[in-house]
């Protein structure tokens, strides 16, 4: 969900450009954001992540080392963290 930035209203898809449905701002960049919004939620087991391709499932968990909340799910409570890839048991 977006929301207008000039007077907080919802923001609906229109073709490639977001559009405020009460006051017609316009902004671009949707393709960008439906990316994101793809990697995720649809890539439940098959993560790619620099290039290699890891099983598992992305997950929030807080890095031991780095503090990130980005983590993948290898096992049942087995993580690798998204950032600096230390593998860790919570
Ligand atoms: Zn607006
Ligand atoms: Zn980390």
């Amino acid at each position: 969900m977006k929301f207008c930035p000039k007077c907080n209203s919802v923001m609906k898809a229109k073709g490639n450009k977001m559009v405020c449905i009460r006051c017609g701002y316009e902004e671009e960049g949707v393709e960008r954001i439906q990316f994101k919004e793809r990697i995720s939620h649809d890539k439940d087991r098959t993560i790619v992540a620099d290039g290699k391709v890891i099983n598992g499932r992305v997950a929030i968990s807080l890095c031991p080392r780095c503090g990130s909340t980005r983590a993948i799910l290898l096992k049942k409570r087995l993580y690798k963290c998204m950032v600096c890839n230390l593998i860790y048991t919570i």
